[in-house]
């Protein structure tokens, strides 16, 4: 666990060290929970937004996008909920004056369980080898039975608390649990107290008489309250979809663990609506659809599970949490939500406005059912550094930092360097560059040594360099590196597009997935 976090410290400072990502106001020292993509990482950023955006609207017919502002009409959050409900249980340590989330130090207590049963079982195999029953292991092993018989009843009573929205009952968990504060070690526990997540401001002058108004804390409900425009103008017929990127802020209580949980963020949503009964069948097919959007960036299928939720939220039939494995354990980074006629139903409710759908099959009128998938920009951003970042002993003894990025996702895809800054060298990789650019994203650099300047594009997970040369000028050819062998031959200038283009392109993904 302690190498895990020494891990994720330093992803955390080569975000910065490389332009991926800086503190907010950092010459000011920074503002909790907010953060700046760089000059590398705005790249990165761009082209994850660009494979979801495209995965959504380019490969189905039936999904269109919109851009709806951050600002909405307060009586939203109030018929969406979360003026009165969206809430998180605060609890504070006395000593330490730590806030931290009760039922997230719940959770980790539960996965703590998991991690003492997990040791056990790898115990065994190790020892008995080829021969090891993992099913039987677990159903006879009585050090093993009894941590299961914990967690499950500390599950259980965790799910009931949380249900009846049991805030002493959540604290009388903790307390029980033994759970100490990590920072203090005591368990010198405040009560628990529900803490509303959105951001207040306010429009208007005083004078004309300001109202409150609210920083959006999902882009969703932009998507609701312009399902009748855009079906109407676009002459949607069910099932189809919105598909949404934007910024959302919360006022998250714990703000750590650097842009998995930020106070300003942003989110890629897709609101398909179907009719009333198929919803879990879209459901499962949603599931199985960004399941397979993830897995198609090849960082491996073990990393990946679904996490269906305890609590389910009044108004959803089904929801699950795709998690990926973090330095940190697995955590969500995608939702998937069955919340029936839900939000629809609630805004006709609040705005007077008829919100159907006319079904021309049926000759009927009703509310559409919604299936929502929704993630988020910076944690899947999150997902795919600690996945790529690695440390690489080499043969001569040297380490080398290189972001085994894919290359569809990379800032910059290929380096092009003169060997030396003489005998018109630059010149001619200037000219492969100003070729290339209207193609891909390409960087031109001259300073350090060759070697360095590898190093350079490594840290960056530029997938591809070029070096001119001497026999450049004879023949036209330069040597290409490849980022993750290191290996490099000569090609010829002009067949350089067509080697690189395909590789780095989006496309190159979304055709895995269909
Ligand atoms: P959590 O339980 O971690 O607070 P959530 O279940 O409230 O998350 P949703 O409301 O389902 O999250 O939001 C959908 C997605 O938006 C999440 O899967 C996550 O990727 C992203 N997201 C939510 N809150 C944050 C945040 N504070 N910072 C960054 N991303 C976030």
């Amino acid at each position: 666990m302690a190498q895990q976090e020494d891990v994720f410290k330093k992803i955390v400072a080569h975000c910065k060290e490389y332009g991926f990502v800086f503190p907010s106001s950092d010459i000011y020292d920074g503002l909790g929970a907010v953060y700046d993509y760089g000059q590398n990482g705005v790249e990165l950023k761009n082209n994850i937004k660009q494979y979801w955006w495209q995965s959504m609207v380019l490969l189905h017919e039936n999904i269109v996008g919109i851009d709806a502002a951050i600002f909405m009409h307060p009586t939203t959050w109030k018929a969406s909920g979360h003026v009165d409900a969206f809430n998180d249980p605060l609890i504070d340590n006395r000593d330490s004056k730590k806030r931290y989330r009760a039922d997230v130090l719940i959770e980790d207590q539960l996965a703590k369980y998991d991690e003492k049963i997990q040791k056990e079982v790898d115990k065994a195999a190790k020892r008995f080898g080829d021969s090891f029953d993992e099913a039987q292991f677990r159903s006879t092993n009585a050090r093993v039975m009894e941590y299961q018989q914990k967690r499950d009843a500390l599950h259980e009573r965790f799910s009931k608390a949380l249900n009846d929205n049991n805030l002493e009952e959540l604290r009388q968990i903790i307390l029980d649990e033994e759970i100490v504060c990590p920072i203090s070690g005591t368990r010198n526990w405040t009560e628990v107290r529900q803490f509303n997540l959105m951001f207040k401001t306010e429009v208007g002058s005083t004078a004309e008489g300001a109202s409150t108004i609210y920083l959006r804390p999902e882009t969703a409900q932009g998507i609701f309250v312009n399902y009748l425009n855009v079906q109407k103008t676009g002459r949607m017929k069910l099932p189809f979809g919105i598909a949404q990127i934007g910024k959302a802020f919360r006022n998250e209580i714990v703000a750590r663990q650097f842009i998995f949980r930020m106070r300003e963020f942003e989110q890629m949503e897709m609101q398909f609506f179907v009719k009333p009964g198929t919803e879990l069948e879209w459901f499962s097919k949603w599931k199985q659809t960004r399941m397979a959007w993830h897995q198609a960036l090849g960082f491996g299928a073990e990393n990946y599970r679904f996490h269906d939720h305890d609590k389910l939220a009044h108004y959803a039939n089904a929801a699950t949490d795709i998690e990926f494995h973090m330095p940190f354990g697995f955590k969500e980074v995608e939702g998937i939500h069955s919340r029936t006629n839900f939000d629809l139903s609630q805004h006709a409710k609040y705005s007077g406005k008829k919100i159907e759908y006319f079904d021309p099959e049926t000759n009927e009128s009703y509310t559409p059912f919604v299936i929502e998938t929704s993630i988020g920009v910076d944690r899947m951003f999150l997902s795919v550094m600690c996945h790529s970042y690695c440390e690489e002993q080499l043969e001569n003894g040297e380490t080398r930092v290189v972001l085994r990025l894919p290359a569809a996702l990379a800032p910059v895809k290929l380096a092009v360097f003169p060997l030396t800054k003489k005998d018109g060298m630059p010149e001619k990789a200037q000219e492969i560059i100003k070729d290339l650019r209207f193609h891909f994203n390409c960087k031109y650099e001259e300073k350090d040594q060759i070697g360095k300047r590898y190093r350079r594009m490594d840290a960056i997970g530029c997938p591809y360099c070029v070096t001119v040369d001497q026999q450049t000028m004879v023949d036209n050819t330069v040597t290409l590196r490849d980022r993750d062998t290191m290996e490099q031959h000569r090609v010829n200038i002009a067949d350089l597009r067509s080697i690189i283009e395909d590789k780095v392109s989006i496309t190159s993904l979304l055709k895995k997935l269909i």
